[in-house]
C-alpha cells in the first residue's frame, strides 16, 4: 500500500477506518498510523496529515514514548481549533487529557476530556462519543469527583451495552473498576469487575491482559489470592501470546502474581517473580515500578522472618517513592511547559496573520483584510455602503514636493478618513486598496445617509490645516460611493464597479467632491468596460 498513491477520499476513508478501529496492538496501529500521515503529505492534504499525525502520535504515546508527545498534542489541538475541524480538535482534546493524566495533573486533564465531550454532538462516530466519554469519567475519578464519575460511567456503560460496543463497554468498566479500587472501595470495584466478566462472557469478548490485571489486583486486594493468581496466569499468558499494549506492562504483571503468591503463602515463587520484574524494569529503564518493587521486597522479607533486610527495602521504598513524585513534578513540568510554548507560537501566528492584513504605511487594513471581509459584510447586510476615495492630483504632490511628503500626506489622509468614519459609523472600516486610493465600507447605512457623511469626512480633509505638511499645496479627495442594494443579488465586484464609476465621474466633474448613482452611460466607452475588480 505505501508505494500507492491513494486520493484524498480513499486516504479520508482509511483514516476513519482507522480511527474507528478498537486498538488491540498499538505497535501495530502506530505504523499504519505512520503510513497514512505520508501518504497525507504526498498528497499536501494538511487537515489528513494532521489526523493521521494524531492517531500516530497517540499509539506512541501508548506504547510507551512520552517524549515531545505533549507538545505535538498541543500543536494538533491549535491546528485543529484554528481550522474549525471539530472532531480533530475532540480527539485532541482527549489527547490532551491523556498526557495530563500521565503527568498527574488532574485538574488539566478535566479540562481537556470536558472540552473533548463539549465539542460532539449527535452526529459524532459512536465510538468516538463513548471513548471521550470514558476519558470525562476518568477524569473526574482522578479528581476526587467519584460521584459524578460514577453516574457517567453508568449512562457510558448503558450507552456502550445499547450500542453493543462490547469492547468499549469493557474499557468503561475496567477503568471505573480501577478507580473504585484506588480509593479503596473494593465492594464496588469487585461489582464493576464482574460485570465486566459476565459482559466478556456473554459477549464472547476475550478480555486483554490489562482488563485482566485489574481483576487480579482487585482479587488479591479482597484476599483472593488463588482467583488473584489464576487471572494473573491468564493474563500474562495472552501478553505472551500477542496482546501486548505496552511491553513494559509484563513488569507490572509480574508485580501483581508476586503479590498473589506471597498472599498464597507461595513465597519462592513470589520471590521468582518479584525478580523476574525488577530485572524487567531494569532492562527498559522503568522506574515508576521501583518504590512498589521495594515494597513487596520488604512485604516477602518480613513473610519470611527477615526483619533487618525488610526494614532496609522499607527505606529504600519511600526513598523511591520520593524519586517517584519528583519525576512525576518533571512530566507535569515538561506538559505546562509545551502548553506554553505552543500557545506562544499560536500568538506569534496570529500576529503573522494580522501583519499580512495591514498596510505598513498608514496602519490601515489592508486590499486582502477588505476582501476577506466584505463578502459575510454584503451578504448579511442589506444597507451596505461602499465608496472608494481617491486623492486628488497626488502625483503633484510627490513631483513638486518629495515622495517622503506624499508618504506623509497617506498617512495623516488615511487618518482622517478613519477617524471621521469610525465616529460617524462605529461599525465600518477604513482599507488603503493601493497607491492613494481607500475604500470606506459603511454597513446599516442606506445611500443618501452615506452621502452626507461622506461628504463630511471630504470637507474635513480638505479644511484640515496642511500647512506644516505641503507647505500650502491643497490636499483633497474625490470619492465614488455605491450602495451594494443596486444589484440583486448584491455582489462585491458590481457594487465596487459602480463606486469607481462615480469616483470617475467626481474627477471629471472637477475633483474635491463626493459622487453616488452615475449611470453608466454618463461615462465614456473606455472607462465603462474597466473591470476593476
Ligand atoms: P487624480 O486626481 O486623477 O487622482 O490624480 P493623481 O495624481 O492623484 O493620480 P495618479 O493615479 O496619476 O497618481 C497616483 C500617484 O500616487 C502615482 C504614484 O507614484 C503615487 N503613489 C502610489 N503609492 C504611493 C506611495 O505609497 N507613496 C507615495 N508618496 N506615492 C505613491
Ligand atoms: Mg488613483
Ligand atoms: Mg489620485
Amino acid at each position: 500500500m505505501d508505494g500507492s498513491v491513494m486520493g484524498a477520499e480513499a486516504l479520508s476513508a482509511a483514516l476513519l477506518a482507522m480511527e474507528e478501529q478498537f486498538v488491540t496492538d498499538p505497535a501495530a496501529s502506530l505504523a499504519a498510523a505512520a503510513r497514512l500521515e505520508r501518504q497525507a503529505m504526498a498528497l499536501g492534504d494538511e487537515a489528513l496529515v494532521m489526523r493521521a499525525r494524531l492517531r500516530r502520535v497517540c499509539m506512541s504515546f501508548r506504547t510507551g514514548e512520552t517524549a515531545g508527545v505533549a507538545r505535538e498534542f498541543y500543536d494538533i489541538l491549535h491546528w485543529a481549533a484554528r481550522h474549525d475541524e471539530r472532531l480533530l480538535e475532540a480527539r485532541a482534546h482527549g489527547a490532551c487529557a491523556d498526557i495530563h493524566q500521565y503527568a498527574g495533573d488532574g485538574a488539566r486533564q478535566l479540562e481537556h476530556a470536558l472540552s473533548a465531550v463539549q465539542l460532539l454532538d449527535e452526529t459524532a462516530p459512536t465510538d468516538l462519543q463513548i471513548t471521550l466519554r470514558i476519558r470525562l469519567c476518568d477524569a473526574l475519578a482522578a479528581t476526587g469527583a467519584m460521584d459524578s464519575a460514577r453516574q457517567r460511567y453508568r449512562q457510558t456503560e448503558d450507552q456502550a451495552r445499547k450500542e453493543q460496543r462490547w469492547n468499549l463497554l469493557a474499557v468503561v468498566l475496567n477503568n471505573w473498576a480501577y478507580y473504585e479500587y484506588e480509593l479503596g472501595n473494593l465492594a464496588q470495584a469487585r461489582e464493576v469487575t464482574d460485570r465486566m466478566a459476565a459482559a466478556a462472557d456473554a459477549h464472547s469478548i476475550e478480555l486483554d491482559p490489562v482488563k485482566l490485571h485489574t481483576i487480579a489486583e482487585i482479587q488479591a486486594a479482597s484476599g483472593d489470592y488463588a482467583a488473584a493468581e489464576q487471572s494473573m496466569l491468564t493474563c500474562i499468558a495472552r501478553h505472551e501470546a500477542g496482546h501486548v499494549e505496552n511491553a513494559a506492562d509484563l513488569a507490572f504483571y509480574q508485580l501483581t502474581l508476586a503479590r498473589a503468591r506471597r498472599g498464597l503463602g507461595d513465597l519462592v515463587q513470589a520471590q521468582q517473580n518479584l525478580d523476574a520484574c525488577r530485572e524487567l524494569c531494569a532492562e527498559r529503564g522503568l522506574q515508576e515500578l521501583l518504590a512498589q518493587i521495594h515494597e513487596e521486597q520488604a512485604e516477602l522479607h518480613a513473610a519470611r522472618g527477615e526483619h533487618t533486610a525488610a526494614f532496609a527495602e522499607l527505606k529504600a521504598f519511600t526513598t523511591a517513592k520520593e524519586n517517584l513524585a519528583s519525576r512525576e513534578r518533571e512530566a507535569q513540568a515538561q506538559a505546562r511547559h509545551a502548553v506554553f510554548e505552543t500557545t506562544e507560537a499560536r500568538q506569534q501566528a496570529d500576529q503573522y496573520r494580522e501583519q499580512a492584513r495591514r498596510d505598513p504605511l498608514t496602519g490601515l487594513p489592508n486590499r486582502r483584510y477588505a476582501d476577506e471581509k466584505l463578502p459575510a459584510l454584503i451578504t448579511g447586510d442589506p444597507h451596505l455602503t461602499l465608496a472608494i476615495a481617491d486623492i486628488d492630483h497626488f502625483k503633484r504632490i510627490n513631483d513638486t514636493l518629495s515622495h517622503d511628503t506624499g508618504d506623509q500626506v497617506l498617512i495623516q489622509v488615511a487618518k482622517i478618513l478613519e477617524t471621521e468614519l469610525t465616529a460617524a459609523i462605529p461599525n465600518g472600516f477604513t482599507a488603503r486598496l493601493g497607491g492613494e486610493e481607500f475604500l470606506l465600507a459603511l454597513p446599516g447605512t442606506p445611500l443618501d445617509v452615506a452621502a452626507s457623511i461622506l461628504d463630511h469626512i471630504r470637507h474635513t480633509i480638505s479644511t484640515h490645516d496642511w500647512h506644516h505638511t505641503t507647505a500650502g499645496l491643497p490636499v483633497t479627495v474625490s470619492i465614488g460611493a455605491a450602495a451594494t442594494s443596486e444589484t440583486a443579488p448584491p455582489t462585491q465586484a458590481a457594487t465596487l464597479a459602480s463606486a469607481d464609476r462615480n469616483l470617475y465621474a467626481a474627477k471629471h466633474q472637477g475633483r474635491n467632491r463626493v459622487a453616488t448613482g452615475t449611470p453608466r452611460e454618463h461615462l465614456p466607452r473606455a472607462y465603462r468596460d474597466r473591470d476593476i475588480t
